[in-house]
This record gives C-alpha cells, sequence and structure tokens, in this order.
C-alpha cells in the first residue's frame, strides 16, 4: 500500500492510499489497483474522471465479479453468492451467502458429477471390452449408482425448499369461490394471538403481502387484499384469478362451502390445483353438510380438514396440517448446504428428471450407449450450475443483476 497524491495539472486533488494487488492475487486474477481517498462526491468523481482519461475504463455492473469466475478464481455458483450477500435481508440469509461462496454447492456439485463420470465410464469400458463384465452384472451395479446419485440430487433439492421458506417464508393462497368463507378464514387467522402479522408493500404496487407466522412457520399470504377489499361480488376472486394464484404458491388452501353441493366452479378449481401442495379445507361445517371427504373430486386430496371460519373451529387443525407438510423441525440451520438460487433448483431438479429417464431406459433395455447420453445431459445441468456448462447469454444475465463496480 502506497501513500500519494492523486495529481491533475500540477495540482493536488487528493492524499490517498493506494494498494497494488499483483496477479494472481486479486479478486479477479488480473493485476489490480484500489484508490483509497478520503471519498465524497466531488473528489472521486474528480478521480474517477482522471482515470477514465488516462485510458481506463468504467466497469459494467458486475465486471470484476465477472473477470473473476471468467478468469477461473471462482465458479458460478459462488460469483451469483456474492449478489446473495450484497441483497441479503437478514444475517442468516447472509450466511447461506458466504458458505456458497466458499464453494460449498460448488464441492457438493463436483462430487455428484465425478459420480455420475464413473457410471459413463463404466459404461463405456463395458462397450469397449464387452468380456469384462455380463451385462447383467453390470446393469444392476449401474442402477445402484444412479440410485445413489439420485438420492443425493432430491437431498439437495429438498434444501432449497427450507432454505426458501428461510429466506421468504411459505408462498400461501387462499382460494375458493365467492362466499366460500376465505375472508372469513383469513380473519380467523389474522386475529389469532398467536399469528404476528407483518405488512409489506407487495412487489406490485397495489398488492400487499403479509407475511403471519403459525407454530413457527412464516406463512406469506399471497393478494390478501383481493380478498378482503372487494365488496363486488363480480370483483372477487374468479377461476383465472384462482388458477394464476395456485400457479405461483407453495401452499393453496382450497376454501369450498361444505354445505352445500359442489358447483362447477368448484370443480374447476379442484381440478387446477396441485394436490401435493394443496389443503382442501371444507367450511361451515356448523351447517349441515352436503359434500365431505368421499365426494368425487374431492376424495382425490390427501389432505382435507373440515372447520368452521365464522366459529373458528377447526382452525387449530389447518395449523397442525401445515406444520405436518412442511415439517419445520427438519430444517437445520447449519445444514451443510442449502440451496437459495431459483436456478440452481431449477437445474437440479432438471439432472434428476434426466437421470430419471436415462435409468429408465436402463429397465426399458435401452441399448446402453444411449443411457449413457443420457447421463451426459445430467452432468451439462450441472455444469450449468458452476458454470463451465452455462450459455453466454445465462451469464450475461447473471452479472447484469450486480450493482456498479462489484
Ligand atoms: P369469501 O367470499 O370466500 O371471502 O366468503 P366470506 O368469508 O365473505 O363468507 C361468505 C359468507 O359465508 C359470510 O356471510 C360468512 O359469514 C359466511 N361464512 C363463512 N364461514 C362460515 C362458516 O364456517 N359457517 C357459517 N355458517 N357461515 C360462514
Amino acid at each position: 500500500m502506497k501513500y500519494g497524491n492523486i495529481i491533475d495539472n500540477d495540482k493536488i486533488i487528493d492524499e490517498v492510499l493506494v494498494s497494488y494487488f499483483k496477479a494472481p492475487k486479486s479478486y479477479t486474477t488480473e493485476d489490480m489497483c484500489e484508490i483509497n481517498s478520503h471519498g465524497g462526491n466531488v473528489i472521486m468523481r474528480k478521480i474517477l474522471e482522471i482515470c477514465l482519461n488516462n485510458g481506463a475504463e468504467l466497469a459494467e455492473p458486475g465486471e470484476f465479479t465477472k473477470r473473476a469466475f471468467l478468469n477461473g478464481r471462482i465458479d458460478l455458483s459462488q460469483a451469483e453468492s456474492v449478489i446473495d450477500i450484497i441483497n441479503a435481508k437478514s444475517e442468516r440469509e447472509a450466511k447461506e451467502g458466504i458458505k456458497q461462496l466458499e464453494g460449498f454447492l460448488a464441492e457438493a456439485i463436483s462430487r455428484i458429477k465425478k459420480e455420475i463420470l464413473e457410471v459413463i465410464t463404466n459404461i463405456e469400458v463395458s462397450i469397449d471390452y464387452p468380456e469384462y463384465d455380463t451385462p447383467e452384472v453390470l446393469e444392476d451395479e449401474l442402477r445402484e449408482k444412479m440410485e445413489l446419485i439420485l438420492k443425493k440430487l432430491n437431498e439437495l433439492e429438498k434444501t432449497f425448499d427450507n432454505g426458501k421458506i428461510i429466506k421468504e417464508g411459505i408462498k400461501t393462497a387462499i382460494i375458493g369461490r365467492p362466499n366460500a368463507g376465505k375472508s372469513s378464514l383469513l380473519n380467523a387467522i389474522l386475529k389469532e394471538d398467536r399469528a404476528i402479522v407483518t405488512e409489506f408493500e407487495g412487489t406490485t404496487r397495489d398488492t400487499i403481502e403479509e407475511f403471519v407466522n403459525i407454530n413457527g412457520i412464516p406463512l406469506k399470504l399471497i393478494d390478501t387484499a383481493g380478498i378482503r377489499d372487494t365488496k363486488n361480488e363480480v370483483e372477487r376472486i374468479g377461476i383465472e384469478k384462482s388458477r394464476k394464484m395456485a400457479k405461483d404458491a407453495d401452499l393453496v388452501i382450497l376454501i369450498i362451502d361444505g354445505s352445500k353441493e359442489l358447483s362447477l366452479d368448484d370443480k374447476e378449481i379442484l381440478n387446477i390445483v396441485n394436490r401435493s401442495r394443496t389443503i382442501v379445507i371444507l367450511n361451515k361445517m356448523d351447517l349441515e353438510q352436503k359434500i365431505n371427504e368421499n365426494t368425487e373430486v374431492i376424495k382425490d386430496f390427501d389432505n382435507i380438514i373440515k372447520i368452521s371460519a365464522l366459529k373458528k373451529e377447526g382452525i387449530n387443525d389447518l395449523y397442525n396440517k401445515i406444520t405436518d407438510l412442511f415439517n419445520l423441525n427438519d430444517i437445520s440451520i447449519d445444514n451443510d448446504i442449502v440451496i437459495t438460487n431459483e436456478r440452481h433448483k431449477v437445474l437440479i431438479r432438471k439432472a434428476k428428471e434426466d437421470l430419471i429417464s436415462a435409468r429408465n431406459g436402463l429397465d426399458n433395455n435401452m441399448p446402453i450407449d444411449i443411457v449413457a447420453i443420457g447421463l451426459k445431459d445430467v452432468l451439462s445441468d450441472l455444469g450449468e450450475i458452476t458454470g463451465e456448462e452455462a450459455s453466454e447469454e445465462i451469464i450475461n444475465e447473471i452479472f447484469a443483476r450486480f450493482c456498479l463496480g462489484k
């Protein structure tokens, strides 16, 4: 670190310290220097202007981190963690970012990739030297290894649910046709003593995101404003809106008026939701019931709860069901790796799908070299996470999210 002055036209602009990083021991692995000035807008701008006039170029957003990645000092998942650290809203989130920056995810991915490579190698050896193993032995071995890898991918993918819950809460949509009891349930939940409600401005201007903490489970209620504020029956949540909300949600609470026969609207909504992510509520159990858990369509659902939103009965059963479904006890804070990045999750899921279809190929007596091709797809899915297989477009898109000069 050198002490000196920045001089322009023989005039001292500022008294500064300059640190010099010799390649490859710098953030980007290139020769680098940093100027520590007294700061302040005027002087900083002046120094920048002098640098630019003397041949420096202004960095693009994320350019430093991008160079670190392109020069191979960090992988793509580590580069992405830099954004997460900068944007972290909680200490916990920042901690996850730091872990990723240290390369935990990259290591886990590279271990899995190595195992897949071994399987591919086995296949290739068996093609080149067919006398080496009998096909049955080889296939059993391959199947076993693929199951093991699938298990690891599953475990990784599962951590994303936890990561996301920690980060954002369970995105919950309360849907159902008009008069089913949505706003009554909402009121019952919000008035609960244990429900700690926080209101945030939603991402779109006229939506309100409400966080409700139930039994330690953070629920982020989607678009509750639409449920409460609209007095006009026609404007209440319709099928299209329900479809959209259900699609965006981690958890759908679908309310049906149990005192009425199922309407066409009910049936349509029942058909559009994802069953594994839905809790069907038969509301108005204080009235005579026209439907129950054995009614056609409803009986296909695993999670059915009867409540009376009006009398606030059965609400606890709903809470217990949510606790069961998301099994938050499984979230261990110091778990090695928690996937927090949506892009990584999508790729892990894709790797899983490609692996499953390779395994199915094996089960269906597909030629073994075709199975190997399927496994190479899995490798390239995983390579997209760490960056060696990511397209330039994706890389550019990722770094465009950075702030200037990072
Ligand atoms: P939304 O249109 O789905 O939001 O339905 P509301 O919550 O506004 O409820 C519609 C009507 O059904 C209101 O008159 C509520 O008082 C009534 N209601 C809601 N839940 C129950 C319940 O559990 N039992 C009875 N008897 N009536 C209910």
